[in-house]
């Protein structure tokens, strides 16, 4: 391939779905150019690479002016020039620069801001759609459409309740990506009014979802099979359910305790396992995200053999999207699929080799949205390119939606 080198670099603050500032980078080259908006978590993973914030008064300590300035006075200088297609070699030159362990000097949101619009500049420089191009760097030939995997009701860190678990998924079983988002979409109105029947909030949060207040953790999964029953959908023929109980979220570590105040209980890793088999069994749950906490190595391995192979035991906050993590969490054969989401560990390199060293392994792999999102759609491009078996995402609001309408191009552009 003939060399392309990047002749500009400019990052500058946007906001997020929050209204909150995070980095948007610009990569130029003679050819085209490529702009990358890096999400953000609310609830991120003890091992995620450094968001740099600027802390102080402005935006409650939240700018991003530090990480945008450190694209624009040092990472672009060591850039540019360089061939927009050397991937690897941009990414690796900005790790090595940084020094740190967690990208803790530029941030992660710098680093992350060059790496992805280096990537889409490569790839409208080369004239092939973004996904193709990923495809390249990942070596993958199996293009295909990821199963959603939409977030219905959300709580935790997500949502104003008092519902401890993160989030209620629904994974549809349509033929084609259309299908599959009618379902959603139908059982996501339909909730609004199961949850307005019982005189409950039915705004909605972070990601998109409902956010009520509810009796019991377990009640939003009674809420969304009355929904679907209402519809005529059946639980395991039309759809299957998935959780994100980001049990870190709510792990006493002084108590080995996992308190949680909508059940007015605290229970043990053992009984909390417990529990959500009892719910996988009832409600057709097909995948657990973080049912236990991040460093609980023991209590996750543990966990394994209580369940059937077929269900998905997920690493996000676990993992954080880092080879090192995953390489443990296989040696020790904890868990059997993995959330990613590249701004938890902050090049587009090393994503890919977390994804590859999963499918090597025969991990399940769920390419994520954040709860601070941009309207940029790198990740539907990205899921396709490397083969993932998922996307996670809700229907609603822009931002998200986005993602959705994307991955309903591809699938065209793939017929
Ligand atoms: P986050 O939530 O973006 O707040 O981390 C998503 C998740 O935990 O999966
Ligand atoms: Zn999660």
């Amino acid at each position: 391939m003939t060399k392309i080198p990047i002749k500009n670099i400019v990052a500058r603050q946007i906001f997020d779905s929050r209204g909150e500032p995070t980095v948007e980078v610009k990569v130029e080259t003679s050819k085209g150019v490529g702009v990358f908006g890096v999400p953000s978590g609310a609830s991120t993973g003890k091992s995620e690479a450094l968001e740099l914030r600027d802390g102080g008064k402005d935006f409650g300590g939240k700018g991003v002016g530090r990480a945008v300035a450190n694209v624009n006075q040092i990472l672009a200088k060591k850039i540019n020039g360089m061939d927009v297609f050397a991937q690897e070699k941009i990414d690796q030159s900005m790790i090595d620069l940084d020094g740190s362990a967690n990208k803790s000097r530029f941030g992660a949101n710098a680093i992350l801001g060059i790496s992805g619009a280096v990537c889409k500049a490569a790839a409208v420089s080369k004239k092939v759609p973004l996904y193709k191009y990923l495809a390249g760097l990942h070596k993958n030939k199996k293009l295909s459409i990821p199963t959603p995997m939409s977030v219905l009701i959300e709580g935790g860190a997500h949502g104003d309740t008092n519902l401890d678990l993160q989030e209620f998924s629904l994974i549809p079983n349509g033929k084609e990506l259309f299908e599959s988002l009618k379902i959603v979409s139908e059982i996501f109105h339909e909730l609004a009014k199961v949850l307005k029947g019982r005189r409950l909030n039915a705004n909605i949060g972070n990601e998109g979802a409902y956010a009520p207040h509810v009796d019991s953790n377990r009640q939003p999964l009674d809420f969304i099979v009355e929904a679907a029953k209402n519809l005529g959908y059946e639980k395991s023929r039309d759809f299957s359910l998935a959780l994100d109980v980001a049990a870190s979220q709510f792990y006493k570590q002084s108590d080995k305790q996992y308190v949680l105040p909508a059940d007015r209980t605290s229970l043990s890793a053992e009984r909390l396992v417990s529990m959500l088999k009892e719910w996988a069994s009832n409600y057709s749950i097909i995948s657990l995200e973080d049912p236990l906490d991040q460093e609980d190595w023991q209590g996750w391995q543990e966990m394994s053999s209580r369940f059937d192979s077929k269900m998905l035991l997920v690493g996000d906050d676990l993992f954080v999207t880092q080879k090192s993590r995953l390489e443990k969490g296989i040696h020790m054969g904890v868990a059997n699929a993995i959330i990613i989401k590249p701004n938890q560990i902050g090049t587009i390199s090393e994503t890919l080799q977390t994804v590859k060293l999963a499918q090597d392994n025969k991990y399940k792999t769920i390419v994520s949205h954040r709860a601070g999102e941009t309207t940029d759609d790198f990740i539907s491009d990205l899921a396709v390119g490397v083969g993932a078996d998922y996307l996670k995402c809700s229907l609603t609001k822009g931002e998200r939606v986005a993602k959705y309408n994307r991955l309903l191009a591809i699938e065209e552009d793939l017929k």
